[in-house]
């Protein structure tokens, strides 16, 4: 596989062309933003720590009957997945308050929901990404109604499917963000990233975080985080 021109240099990856014009290599960077790219900063490690965590992720999921773009990792930080259309909307399931739900609704962090919850936003960096439903989200032609009926039913499988394999390692998964796209051939799969970056961990008996809060919210031990997550994820791998 031969690496090509980049395509496009975004928050926290690289992402080049190859010789296979159906095939795309993601670079991931140690590069940390947050509040849309208002803070910026660098995490020791990341990028190898979240290409390592999303592909374990993403085959544990297809594993499990879910299609995603992944591939095959290429080395440390570098993973071959199939080119999408990414279809521009940020899909957030939660199954316990916190970040922007807790400070929307005014309820406190770690209210744990009796079924998880789905909210989409429109994945615009000048908007600040802002919420829709789904009746937006066909107004502006993002998506069908039944491509919004497969990424919910997708989105709420694959967080059952996480869910049940962090807590084998002691970690609560309390929400997560993902994206979708379209193959050349027109199939909608799960694509982009799984990681400390895109979900929230919580130690399940510390309730200690171990995702990117610790960054956007200057708690410090940001590396170590990281690193404990790598290390219960491999741990069962
Ligand atoms: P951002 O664009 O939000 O700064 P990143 O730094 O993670 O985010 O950049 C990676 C970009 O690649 C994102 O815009 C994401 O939507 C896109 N992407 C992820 N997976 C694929 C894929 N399989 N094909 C095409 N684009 C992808
Ligand atoms: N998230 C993300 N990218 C975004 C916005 C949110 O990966 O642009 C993730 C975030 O890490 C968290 C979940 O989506 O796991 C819910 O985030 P929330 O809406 O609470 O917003 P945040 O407080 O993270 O800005």
């Amino acid at each position: 596989m031969e690496k090509r021109e980049q395509l496009y240099e975004g928050k926290a990856k690289k992402v080049y062309c190859t010789d296979d014009p159906d095939l795309l290599i993601v670079s991931y960077k140690d590069d940390a933003t947050a509040l849309n790219g208002k803070k910026r900063g660098s995490i020791l490690g990341k990028g190898a720590i979240n290409n390592r965590i999303t592909n374990a992720m993403m085959q544990l999921l297809e594993k499990n009957g879910i299609p995603t773009h992944y591939v095959r990792e290429l080395n440390d930080r570098e993973t071959l997945v199939k080119k999408v259309d990414i279809i521009p909307l940020e899909v957030i399931v939660r199954n316990i308050s916190a970040g922007h739900f807790a400070s929307r609704y005014g309820v406190k962090e770690g209210i744990v929901f009796d079924d998880p919850t789905i909210e989409i936003s429109y994945k615009n960096d000048e908007l600040d990404d802002p919420l829709l439903n789904a009746s937006h989200a066909i107004a502006l032609k993002l998506a069908t109604r039944e491509e919004l009926d497969t990424i919910k039913e997708m989105a709420l499988r694959t967080n059952a499917i996480l869910k049940e394999f962090f807590r084998s390692i002691n970690v609560e998964l309390v929400d997560f963000k993902l994206e979708f796209g379209k193959t050349s051939d027109g199939r909608i799969v799960l694509a982009d990233e799984i990681s400390p970056d895109t979900c929230r961990f919580w130690d399940a008996t510390t309730h200690e975080k171990l995702d990117k809060d610790r960054f956007r919210r200057d708690m410090g031990g940001i590396e170590d985080a990281y690193q404990e997550m790598m290390k219960r994820v491999d741990s069962v791998l």
